[in-house]
């Protein structure tokens, strides 16, 4: 018997941030593609990385510093390993606050090897210490280490093997600009449209041996939100549902089945964003209202609306952001049924 608890809505289930469950069994692992040929979509940034790519061979040199940035959830890691792959090159991943110490990354650049790539996540959130010394490893491939302190100290340069780095951030506007002017190649990912997700999960379904029909998996694909990490999730999601509840096969009533299950709408929002929605609307009379304002209203951590909710209902053209703050849009009191006076139509 299945616990009906298993089953429960976890807002969880629709945030674009990486989740224990995406890594810790083979799931996200087995679905990550190896080649740039298997990564669908981006096609514009898959473009501009492949002629970076075949020059920087055709030179027999390390490929360029790259910054990627968008929403979490749209492949920047997956990227990354790929260009390393592509590169045939060794990848060291790391993270912005992993990295405490001038001595951490002292020792992980040391340590990479002609051509390697460096990837670090969330690099907008390395310490100005840190940053500073990458400063030099970036343009000179070389370390400038103080060694001993007041009138005895003394510099000590360290040269490096010519490395790639590969930045991600979720959040471009916060890397310094000295920062951001040492990549070479900067490059944005954008949401993913229906049909591309549609691909992807058909992809992962393959993979996992879970059969799933084009209805079914368009079905999913409209709700992912844009973004490749939620509609695998969804997809698990549906498989476990399917394996319960039907013979095993996903198909579009399957799948509606399954969205109704987790309170995810026809178009993919789901309890908060609606709230949020709701809030601006009949809170603040459609706005424009200050991002803090709703979140203390509603009580959710604003960087979570920014992060998780803002970048779909902007794609939605659900939301608006003003100098004055956020506005909903008429598409938004459609879409819950809202009358401009502020009567619920039904
Ligand atoms: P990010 O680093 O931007 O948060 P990830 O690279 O970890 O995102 O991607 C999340 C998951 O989504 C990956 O494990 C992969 O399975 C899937 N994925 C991302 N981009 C693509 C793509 N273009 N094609 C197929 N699957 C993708």
């Amino acid at each position: 018997m299945i616990e009906q608890g298993e089953f429960e809505f976890e807002r969880s289930v629709l945030s674009p941030e990486n989740r224990q469950e995406d890594t810790t069994d083979d799931f996200e692992v087995g679905l990550r593609p190896t080649t740039l040929s298997e990564y669908i979509g981006q096609d514009e940034v898959k473009d501009n990385i492949k002629i970076c790519i075949e020059a920087a061979k055709l030179r027999g040199d390390a490929l360029d510093h790259v910054l990627l940035y968008g929403p979490p959830g749209l492949g920047k890691t997956t990227l990354s390993k790929i260009i390393a792959h592509e590169m045939g090159v060794n990848i060291r991943e790391t993270s912005g606050p992993v990295i405490e110490k001038q001595g951490d990354l002292a020792a992980l650049l040391t340590n990479l090897e002609k051509g390697d790539v460096l990837f670090i996540d969330e690099i907008h959130r390395l310490s100005r210490q840190v940053e500073e010394i990458l400063y030099p490893a970036l343009e000179d491939f070389a370390l400038d280490i103080i060694m001993g302190k007041g009138p005895a100290a003394r510099s000590i340069r360290i040269e490096l093997n010519k490395f790639t780095l590969i930045g991600a951030t979720t959040r471009a506007g916060q890397l310094s600009a000295p920062l951001r002017d040492r990549f070479g190649i900067i490059e944005r990912l954008e949401l993913y449209k229906p049909e591309q997700l549609c691909d992807i999960i058909k992809r992962s379904a393959v993979i996992l041996g879970v059969v799933c029909d084009d209805e079914g998996a368009a079905e999913l694909a409209r709700r992912s939100r844009g973004t490749p990490r939620i509609a695998n999730r969804l997809l698990r999601r549906a498989r476990d549902f399917a394996q319960i509840y039907g013979d095993g096969r996903i198909t579009a009533q399957m799948a509606r089945f399954t969205l109704e299950r987790l309170d995810i709408d026809e178009l993919g929002l789901d309890k908060l964003d609606r709230r949020m929605l709701e809030m601006i609307i009949k809170g603040y009379g459609g706005g424009p209202v200050g991002l803090q304002t709703i979140a203390a209203a509603i009580g959710e951590e604003a960087v979570t609306l920014e992060n998780e909710c803002e970048p779909f209902l902007m794609q939605l053209g659900f939301l608006s952001k003003t100098p004055r703050g956020r506005m909903a849009t008429q598409l938004a009191y459609d879409h819950l049924g809202i009358l401009k006076d502020g009567q619920t139509h039904f």
